[in-house]
């Protein structure tokens, strides 16, 4: 119903922030070529996708012509990467457009347009500032597999070749630019960078924009700012933030757990204020259950494996809280106090939110509650520290177990349990029967999940659902499809070839994960040596 316009942008960070923003331009491309558009994404932004494919739209994709307001610019920040500091990162091959409103459900919100792979800046640090074809194809695919799961990420609006040739290990590749939307580029990264510089005004000048742009009913709370003045941020405020960004990260990750994602270079420049998911560099889908699965080439100590993901976000988050403790309280031991018990909180929130993806995952009810209407349904309920919480994580403690020493497929043994609760009410004999036929050929072993089966029956009669509608239920909070690795390399390695189709169709499949794919191929687990072997890239 909306206008669609060719794009203007603002140009809020740049103009708020300069002492974080590097005035810069794209390169110039030998042959720019728009190879995706996410055009509901477009759409949102109130673009036209038609002008957006024209060469009026393809030379403001790649950076080449600049829509009216925008000051691009190359952001700083800092960060830990594998546990050690460096105290300048930024920007090396990525370019904040401006600003635009998307419309989203929830009503108009103020996104970031950036360039990944648009040239060398001042922030690259010996990098080309360039990418390649493959992994902006692959960040497009995954943020668009991530969006459709429910899952908070930045989006891929585009991807283009630039015609300039990229070497990577003595290779000349094919050029690309991402084209990418964003709540915003703000990470803990950048308030650590800010806090290093000890300039105790910009600190507030960051915080108070972010506050504005993530949290707008604490931002209400900010008192005016008098002409020419600084911004003044309650202690209050900055407590309440860092328990909203803590309460943020610990729903993302258990989102993360709950579908097998790794992210897989969680460093604090990596990890969004907002809570999207960012830097799709070595992610990978989990596919045989084993918290320890790393797929990173550089994460030797496993530092990011699937299972370590809270306890490392906890810690990113206590290099957040330390950024922010001169707003705090006047008393550094009363400013630490606050601060630790801010971050302390994130395990409790992260294992009420685990505990309720858990839940829907396997169709068990919260005392009164009704089956889960997606997979994130029962995220904000307080009162998941309920009366059978400590029954339920008991069960699903042992399924974990027996799914790790059956080394069972992630996402297949919870899409098929809709098979085995559909024919729960039929009795003991069809419910075997089921179990068998869905469930066995992802096991080892073919009856050991049988024990676990009866407790589970047991539970979800004491659910007091019909068996049927927990079927149902269980197919709404379980993806059938996920970005599984071998068909995403596939759909790369077509690509290099010159032909998109296959990354279309995956893309295609990935957009409604919650239906049984058109191509059975979609769904399916990679050999199992082929899983085990599989390696990604950061930065490529
Ligand atoms: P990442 O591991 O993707 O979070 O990147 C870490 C840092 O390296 C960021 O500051 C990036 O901007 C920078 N970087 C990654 N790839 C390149 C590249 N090809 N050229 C310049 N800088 C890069
Ligand atoms: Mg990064
Ligand atoms: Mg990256």
């Amino acid at each position: 119903s909306g206008q669609h316009t060719s794009p203007r942008l603002r140009a809020d960070f740049a103009t708020a922030l300069p002492e974080l923003a590097i005035p810069w331009s794209a390169r110039r491309w030998p042959a720019p070529a728009l190879l995706t558009l996410e055009e509901p994404l477009a759409q949102a932004l109130g673009w036209s996708p038609a002008w957006l494919r024209g060469p009026q739209g393809v030379a403001f994709l790649t950076g080449q012509a600049l829509p009216p307001g925008a000051r691009p610019v190359a952001q700083i920040y800092a960060g830990h990467q594998f546990g050690g500091w460096v105290p300048r990162l930024g920007d090396g091959r990525a370019l904040l457009l401006g600003e635009a409103e998307l419309a989203t459900p929830a009503g108009p919100r103020r996104v970031d347009v950036a360039l990944k792979g648009s040239g060398p800046t001042p922030l690259s640090r010996g990098g080309d500032g360039l990418a390649a074809l493959a992994p902006m194809l692959r960040e497009a695919l995954v943020s668009a597999a991530m969006h459709a799961l429910g899952i908070p990420t930045t989006r891929a609006l585009a991807v283009l070749a630039t015609g300039q040739t990229v070497w990577r290990d003595g290779e000349p590749l094919p050029g690309a630019l991402l084209v990418r939307v964003a709540a915003s580029h703000l990470r803990v990264g950048t308030f650590q960078w800010v806090a290093a510089q000890g300039d105790a005004v910009l600190l507030r000048r960051l915080l108070a924009f972010a506050l504005r742009r993530h949290d707008p009913d604490l931002a209400a709370a900010l008192p005016p700012v008098p002409e020419g003045g600084v911004p003044e941020v309650p202690a209050e405020v900055a407590l309440d933030w860092l328990r909203a960004v803590v309460a943020r990260q610990a729903r993302l990750v258990a989102q993360w757990m709950a579908v097998g994602f790794i992210h897989g270079v969680m460093n604090t420049d990596n990890m969004a204020i907002g809570g999207e998911t960012i830097d799709y560099g070595p992610c990978a889908f989990m596919e045989a259950f084993d918290p320890a699965t790393v797929h990173s080439s550089i994460d030797h100590g496993g530092r990011y494996a699937w299972g370590n993901q809270p306890r490392i976000a906890a810690w990113n988050l206590a290099r957040l809280a330390e950024t922010v403790l001169p707003l705090l309280h006047t008393d550094e031991e009363q400013a630490v106090a606050l601060a630790t018990e801010a971050v302390r909180g994130f395990t409790p929130a992260w294992r009420r939110a685990w505990r309720a993806a858990m839940r829907a995952k396997l169709g068990l009810t919260p005392p009164g509650a009704a089956p889960a209407a997606g997979p994130w349904a029962w995220q904000d309920d307080q009162g998941l520290d309920d009366a059978w919480a400590a029954d339920d994580d008991a069960l699903i403690a042992d399924w974990l177990a027996r799914l790790q020493a059956q080394e069972a497929d992630w996402t297949l043994v919870h899409r098929r349990l809709a098979e085995v609760a559909a024919a729960v009410d039929d009795g003991e004999t069809a419910r075997l029967a089921a179990a068998r036929a869905a469930l066995s050929p992802l096991l080892r072993e073919p009856a050991a999940l049988d024990g676990w089966l009866v407790r589970w029956v047991a539970r979800l009669a004491r659910g007091g659902i019909p068996a049927r509608e927990v079927a149902a239920a269980l197919r709404r909070a379980n993806p059938a499809v996920i970005a599984r690795n071998l068909r995403v390399e596939e759909a790369l390695a077509a690509a290099l070839q010159g032909s998109l189709a296959p990354w279309r169709a995956l893309h295609a499949a990935l957009q409604r994960p919650f239906d049984e794919p058109a191509d059975p191929r979609h769904a399916e687990p990679a050999p199992r040596d082929w899983a085990r072997r599989y390696v990604t890239f950061c930065g490529t």
